[in-house]
């Protein structure tokens, strides 16, 4: 590797584990987040704790200027984006009925345009390099639907059309983008469904677990590996089983 990674919402949850577990495997990591100073800092001292590099950047992903900002900040501190993860999002369960052009427009602006403008601010860098690795974080109900959350689920099935078209559209550039489908994964997202419903979710997955941070961070971690370097344009599941 010649340049960092930047994982997107790396403040907290998945993206934290995310980001902690490439540092571990050498990548100079850029953390992002958007409201949580503190947090964002302490997945970055944790990084350098472990012996590895990293920078903070607070940026708003639905703010185009915050994101080429951020990533002209990530250049010159760390070197070109070579991995971005595509992780930052908001989820909520609202009755289809209930949607407002405010709040759908909320779930595309950051779940899914905010993954297209990261992308456009680095693939200038990656084009002339001919070389680059996009990982978007999706989910299960992107791929199944999912009631009450139609305005996420769309933003999350979005991701996966994104993720197949610049595989095809970046592949002769050399650069590879895959897409990450978590299920029901241990986070500050998922609390506000309750422990009541989180151990029914659990009962529910085959494998008789709600997913940790650590689950999908193993998995970006080969997907931006080496070992992965003829895998482009899938979305891999990692769900125990949930929606087989
Ligand atoms: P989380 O614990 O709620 O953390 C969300 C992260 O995104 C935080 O770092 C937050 O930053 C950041 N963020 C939110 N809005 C942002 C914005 N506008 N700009 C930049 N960063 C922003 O969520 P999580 O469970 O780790 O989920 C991470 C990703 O996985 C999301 O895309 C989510 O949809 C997806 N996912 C999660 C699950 C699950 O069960 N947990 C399942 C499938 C998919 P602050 O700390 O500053 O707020």
């Amino acid at each position: 590797m010649r340049g960092c990674a930047l994982v997107t919402g790396s403040s907290r949850g998945i993206g934290r584990a995310i980001a902690r577990r490439l540092a571990k495997d050498g990548w100079p990591v850029c953390v992002n987040y958007y409201q949580n100073q503190e947090a964002g800092e302490k997945t970055a001292r944790e990084i350098r704790d472990d012996g590895g590099k990293a920078i903070v950047i607070q940026a708003d992903v639905s703010n185009q200027d915050a994101v080429k900002n951020m990533i002209k900040t990530a250049e010159t501190e760390l070197g070109s984006v070579e991995l971005v993860i595509n992780n930052a999002g908001i989820a909520g369960q609202v009755l289809f009925q209930d949607i407002t052009d405010e709040i759908w427009n909320r779930f595309f602006d950051i779940n899914l345009n905010g993954a297209r403008r990261v992308i456009q601010a680095v693939l200038p860098d990656m084009i002339h390099a001919k070389h680059g690795n996009i990982i978007n974080i999706s989910s299960i109900w992107g791929l199944r639907g999912a009631s009450c959350e139609s305005a996420y689920a769309c933003t999350k099935a979005g991701l996966i059309a994104l993720t197949r078209s610049l595989a095809l559209e970046l592949a002769p550039s050399g650069i590879r983008v895959n897409c990450i489908a978590p299920g029901v994964i241990n986070t500050d997202m998922v609390q506000v469904l309750g422990q009541d419903v989180l151990r029914d979710l659990a009962n529910q997955t085959p494998l008789g677990r709600l997913g940790t941070p650590e689950d999908i961070a193993d998995l970006a971690a080969f997907l931006a590996s080496d070992q992965a370097s003829f895998i482009t344009g899938q979305v891999i599941t990692s769900d125990g089983g949930f929606i087989l």
